[in-house]
């Protein structure tokens, strides 16, 4: 295990079945539709990667950048758009992909930014939800994990834009979660 995690939440054998699965889910959710996937990243960056090459469909890729966090482990206001779609999704079927559902907020503003748009459908599809945090209500058509109210970290996942590249999912120790420029 990782030094700076205080356990492991979810391991890299658990995220590779249930990815499995969950592709499973879409495909047979789709048929044979074209999907186009629109990836919220930096966040979703390794579960998008291993999720479509699970998926058989024809698959178009976009990805959106949102800034919700900073470096600190809460919220700071209202969701910003900070980079587009550059793909056209007007009449098709769109599958909103990203790391984490938790207040609800950054799922619900890229869900009305992308409706405005017209595609035939939007569907989405979240690695983690912890529900018991919700302040939008929102339900995600595929969710891989129900996780408790604790700041996680790996596998596309940050703090202070450190850890993504850890292959489980797990809890960052309390005394390193404070920002940076605060530490002492
Ligand atoms: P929401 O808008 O639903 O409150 O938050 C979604 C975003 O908050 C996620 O995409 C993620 O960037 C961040 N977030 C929420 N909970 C966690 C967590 O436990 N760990 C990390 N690393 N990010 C989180
Ligand atoms: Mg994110």
């Amino acid at each position: 295990m990782h030094p700076d995690l205080e356990a492991v939440l979810i391991t890299e054998a658990s995220i590779r079945r249930r990815v499995k699965q969950l592709a499973n889910e879409i495909m047979k959710t789709y048929g044979d539709e074209e999907i186009t996937v629109v990836s919220i990243i930096n966040g979703a960056i390794l579960f998008t990667a291993d999720l479509l090459r699970q998926i058989e469909n024809p698959v178009r890729l976009d990805c959106m950048r949102i800034s919700s966090y900073g470096s600190a482990t809460k919220s700071i206001g209202t969701p910003q758009l900070v980079h587009s779609l550059t793909l056209d999704v007007k009449n098709r079927h769109v599958l909103l992909i990203d790391d984490i559902l938790d207040t609800g907020k950054t799922i619900s503003v890229v869900t009305e930014l992308i409706r405005k748009l017209h595609p035939a459908s939007i569907r989405t599809c979240m690695l983690l939800d912890k529900k018991g945090r919700r302040e939008v209500e929102f339900k995600a058509d595929f969710v891989g994990f129900e996780i408790p109210d604790k700041f996680v970290v790996g596998y596309g996942l940050d703090f202070a834009e450190r850890y993504r590249n850890l292959p489980c999912i797990g809890v960052l120790k309390s005394h390193l979660q404070n920002p940076p420029e605060w530490g002492h």
